[in-house]
């Protein structure tokens, strides 16, 4: 499981960032100021931090500093429209920057692709009790055993097992499973989820959301 730290003074994004992270299954620890941020790095190993920029006691190019001298790449979390931030920050040798306010796909995918490119991560992605994906070969296992996916299916589940417990839209969905335009017919986006959904056994953890689209629950959330 990876580990991140979170460090960002305002506690309501921090909570959500990190709510965000452990439903897509990382482990988070939190840090309020820069100073608690390289107290945390020194301590413990980290896979990635996510720093913002503007910290109490010690700013994001502080902590960048001792992220870089253990190793640890970086995503800073910047304001709006301060680009001068987003590049000093990139030459300092951050790997990625994100602009508040962001959606947690978008935090997600950047997070997962930033751990990718730094050799950070496992490539098997899973959903207790039993479902696994191996994203270099594109197997997907159900008890050990595998189950048989059209490619839009395994994009699909790839999709929902990076963005656990997010309500996803059917426009992004589509958008990002077809590499389309979303028209407005969501029976295409439907079919294949019901469809893999059953395939997987999934139907009472991939649950449609009403006005939205789908939601994949990372526990079960009733005990029937
Ligand atoms: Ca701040």
């Amino acid at each position: 499981m990876n580990k991140i730290l979170i460090a960002e003074d305002e506690a309501p994004i921090a909570n959500l960032i990190k709510t965000a992270l452990e439903g897509a299954g990382y482990h988070c620890v939190r840090a309020a100021d820069g100073e608690a941020a390289a107290d945390l790095l020194e301590t413990a190993p980290f896979d990635l931090a996510l720093l913002d920029i503007m910290l109490p006691k010690a700013d994001g190019y502080e902590v960048l500093e001792y992220c870089k001298s253990l190793e640890v790449p970086v995503i800073f979390l910047t304001a709006k429209g301060q680009l001068e931030d987003r590049v000093k920050g990139l030459r300092l040798g951050a790997e990625d920057y994100i602009v508040k306010p962001f959606e947690l796909m978008e935090l997600l995918a950047r997070v997962e692709t930033v751990l990718r490119r730094c050799g950070k991560t496992g490539r098997v992605l899973s959903l207790p009790p039993d479902i696994e994906i191996d994203t270099a070969s594109h197997v997907v296992r159900k008890g050990g055993v595998p189950v048989a996916l059209t490619a839009k299916e395994y994009d699909l589940l790839l999709l929902f097992m990076q963005n656990k417990n997010i309500a996803l839209y059917r426009d992004r969905i589509y958008e990002k499973v077809w590499g389309e335009e979303f028209l407005g017919d969501s029976r295409t986006v439907d079919l294949h989820i019901q469809r893999m959904r059953k395939k997987l056994g999934l139907e009472n953890r991939l649950v449609a959301v009403y006005k939205v689209g789908y939601r994949l629950e990372a526990e079960k959330m009733d005990n029937g």
